[in-house]
């Protein structure tokens, strides 16, 4: 038996090793120090497959260089069919928002300064008009997601007070995000009313009270409100009376709830908060700014309706639907609004300027809505034809090795996002099936490049669904596949 470990070479004499200094000849001394540690340690962990001469060491360093210097988050290849994948960054943006971002982002820029005055001006002037003109809301603002959105929406309304939410609107939008406990982070209190599958206006109404406290509230009664978190024996002894001091609505954007089932509309809700002076909130999720009926994207509710509903506040993302930047965007009342950017998390949950930028180009889009759809690349693919995408496939398949064995095949794309569940667009793929390698390490090595392909695993083969897959990437994938198949 022969000890490895003994053989291998020195950090010092690699350092000194031709071959290896010309692999490292453009990176910091550290730099490749970290690699030829990283290639030793292999050497060690795997001595049956430790590099045998210096060529063999410079490659191995080589290796460990191009691990350590590839950035993380870096562009890829979405060929999963999954519009929205919030694994995948969500929406990719305009070729607008882009440059916008990009001459924000390498020069100074107005941020919060008024070039007509001279003087400090304020970030949210950005989007606000836009959004304002766009939706028909009084005012609006732009914060760094819809979680912080409805942190703040809650923080300013509730001010500690009780905020009233249907049982069947509890909901985990994904990550583990739920409702329910960021609700209470925002120090509201949470006054659940109905049940699961059904939440009538008269839960509402008896919630608000006219002289129910808790106890009563909770006496019995089908719908009766109980305050989240708390054990039902401590809310029947407390004798404070419930204080609601606002009404949430949240869109169960990504599940559905059929069957025997009932909700108040938000335009009930507005009605009732208005004769009883509460402002009503509404997390809508998802951001569709224009209707997307016409493509079959039916039911999904748009910002402009939501915002001309009368609600107090409207909640969604700007990443989803919308088609822009991670951003959370908050429309409503003047009132409102002012009173949001005034509070202390309105700081904590700013949106940085490239979010500012690339979302003003995004919106700026919308003014005319059939230059949006034509440009912005989500609603470019949610409107894309089927026969277009059959074309693009048919296209991919000719043009991909013959050992691929490609066929192209129907496929069923998603909106993701959590958002239109349930709804499959219809979409082509081109399937892979060689000899070999297998559909895992096909679709392994497809990931595991500069530029990875995320493509689909199953039924024995990998697909690759061109809904998904931008314009002018197919070459890309072409070159992906070949070498993947090599
Ligand atoms: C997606 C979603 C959120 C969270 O949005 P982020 O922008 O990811 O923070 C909140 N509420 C609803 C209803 C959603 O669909």
């Amino acid at each position: 038996m022969t000890d490895h470990r003994r053989a291998l070479p020195s950090v010092d004499r690699l350092l000194r090793t031709a071959a290896v200094a010309a692999v490292g000849a453009d990176q910091p001394r550290t730099v490749l120090v970290g690699a030829i540690r990283r290639a030793l340690a292999d050497a060690r962990e795997a001595p049956e497959a430790a590099p045998a001469d210096d060529a063999g060491w410079a490659a191995a360093v080589a290796r460990a260089l191009a691990a350590a210097t590839t950035p993380t988050l870096r562009r890829c290849i979405n060929a999963t069919g999954v519009v929205l994948h919030t694994n995948l960054g969500r929406a990719p943006l305009a070729e607008a928002a882009a440059r916008a971002i990009a001459a924000a982002a390498t020069g100074y820029s107005t941020l919060e300064y008024d070039v007509e005055r001279g003087r400090r001006g304020s970030r949210h002037v950005h989007c606000a008009d836009l959004l304002a003109d766009l939706t028909g809301a009084e005012d609006a603002m732009v914060v760094n997601n819809a979680a912080s959105a409805l942190l703040l929406t809650l923080a300013t309304a509730a001010e500690g007070g009780d905020v009233i939410v249907s049982r069947g609107e509890l909901i985990e939008i994904g990550g583990g995000f739920r409702i329910p406990e960021l609700m209470e982070k925002s120090g509201a209190r949470l006054l659940e009313i109905g049940t699961t599958n059904r939440t009538r206006l008269s839960d509402y109404e008896r919630a608000l009270g006219g002289g129910v406290s808790r106890a009563t509230a909770g006496a019995g009664s089908a719908g009766r409100p109980a305050e989240h978190g708390r054990p039902r024996d401590r809310i029947a002894r407390t004798t404070a009376p419930p204080s609601p001091t606002a009404i949430l609505k949240v869109h169960r954007s990504n599940f559905a709830l059929i069957g025997f089932t009932e909700e108040a509309s938000l335009e009930e809700l507005v009605a009732l908060g208005r004769k009883r002076k509460k402002p009503v909130l509404y997390d809508l999720g998802g951001g569709l700014m224009t209707d997307l009926a016409d493509v079959g994207l039916a039911g999904e509710p748009t910002l402009p309706a939501a915002a001309q509903s009368g609600a107090t506040a409207v909640i969604a993302s700007g990443d989803k639907l919308l088609g822009g930047p991670q951003a959370g965007l908050l429309i409503g009342t003047a009132g409102f609004i002012r009173r949001c950017r005034a509070h202390p998390l309105a700081r904590a949950a700013r949106a940085d300027k490239l979010t500012l930028a690339g979302l003003a180009a995004t919106l700026a889009l919308y003014r005319d809505p059939a230059r949006a759809r034509r440009e912005i690349p989500v609603l470019q693919m949610l409107t894309a034809r089927s026969a277009d995408i059959a074309a693009r496939a048919r296209a991919l398949a000719a043009a991909l090795p013959a050992p691929a064995n490609a066929a192209v095949t129907p496929t069923r794309a998603a909106v993701g996002g959590g958002a239109f569940p349930g709804l499959e667009l219809e979409s082509t793929g081109v399937a892979l099936a060689p000899r070999s390698p297998s559909p895992a390490v096909l679709a392994e090595r497809l990931r595991r490049r500069d530029t990875p392909v995320v493509a689909v695993v199953g039924g024995g083969k990998v697909t690759l669904d061109l809904r998904t897959v931008l314009p002018g990437e197919e070459a890309e994938v072409v070159r992906a596949v070949a070498a993947a198949l090599g």
